[in-house]
């Protein structure tokens, strides 16, 4: 089963051009230098649950909601939804919440609640952050009709199995998710010794690198290769990528396999492969 992962956004969090800065990445006519809040989409179709008479439906997931998800489902055309991973709760991850309530309505009529699935930390803060949405006494009745639930070790969504892999950001675990021969990893200081085997035998790895100068929270460029090349996926796409790396300029300096993302690539992923077994992590 072949499906599609869309990158959404590859940016940073506050986004490429970066507000107020005049550099030669935030000034680029490149479209590729113009990069939103990171997150990614993938579609697949899968047998329709309800109906044995009916075709295939395509079945949407997006990997966090950012600020500029509205925008984003626009540009994609996004019209239906069946369930949002959370990595974390940053703003730059999950800003975007309340744009889900017009697809959340349709949603709620077709078969129920989004499902959200986050870590009980990302849970609390959303629920923190969304109190009217989520609160047993909201009375708000536009709220989202969406549903926190557990992210566990393995989750499946109409076929298709999200293995959580937990990665470090700064001095938080947070989640990235490997789905068939893919991963999404983003918003990565290190990767925890027990997560290397959750990575094995990968088409694609999506990882984010910021910048060249080192951060406190996020890798380099020059991290981020060392562990592309120790995990050895076919194709590396790095993300959550700062105004200080120009599309153009950087790939060319990047070896073969490796590439920045762009905000509209897509690619096909496997997701018939069986993915790693959950573990005890
Ligand atoms: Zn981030
Ligand atoms: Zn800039």
């Amino acid at each position: 089963m072949e499906g599609k992962l869309t990158f959404l956004g590859t940016g940073t969090s506050m986004g490429v051009p970066t507000l107020g800065c005049r550099c030669t990445v935030c000034t680029s006519s490149d479209p590729r230098d113009r990069r939103l809040r990171p997150s990614v989409l993938l579609r697949w179709m899968a047998p329709d649950e309800n109906s044995a008479q009916s075709g295939p439906v395509e079945r949407l997931v997006v990997i966090d909601t950012g600020p500029d998800f509205r925008e984003q489902a626009l540009r994609i055309g996004l019209t239906r939804l069946d369930a949002v991973f959370y990595t974390h709760a940053h703003a730059d991850h999950i800003l975007g919440l309340d744009d889900l309530r017009p697809l959340s309505f349709m949603a709620y009529r077709e078969s129920g609640p989004i499902p959200l699935y986050a870590s009980a930390e990302t849970a609390e803060v959303v629920k923190r952050i969304y109190d009217y949405t989520f609160s047993p006494q909201a009375t708000y009745p536009n709220r989202a009709r969406v549903q926190l639930e557990a992210l566990g070790k393995s989750t499946r969504v109409h076929g298709v199995e999200f293995l959580r892999v937990p990665v470090m950001h700064g001095e938080m675990k947070i989640a990235g998710f490997r789905f068939g021969r893919a991963a999404y990893l983003t918003d990565v200081s290190a990767i925890p010794e027990s997560s290397f085997p959750l990575l094995e035998g990968l088409d694609h790895l999506v990882l984010s690198a910021l910048r060249h100068k080192p951060h406190p929270t996020h890798a380099t460029v020059e991290q981020a290769l060392g562990w592309a090349r120790r995990i050895g996926a076919r194709h590396t796409w790095f993300t959550h990528i700062a105004h200080e790396l120009g599309h153009e300029e950087t790939n060319r300096a990047l070896p073969e396999g490796v590439r920045l993302a762009y905000d509209g690539l897509e690619i096909p992923v496997e997701l018939d492969a069986v993915t790693a077994p959950a573990r005890d992590l």
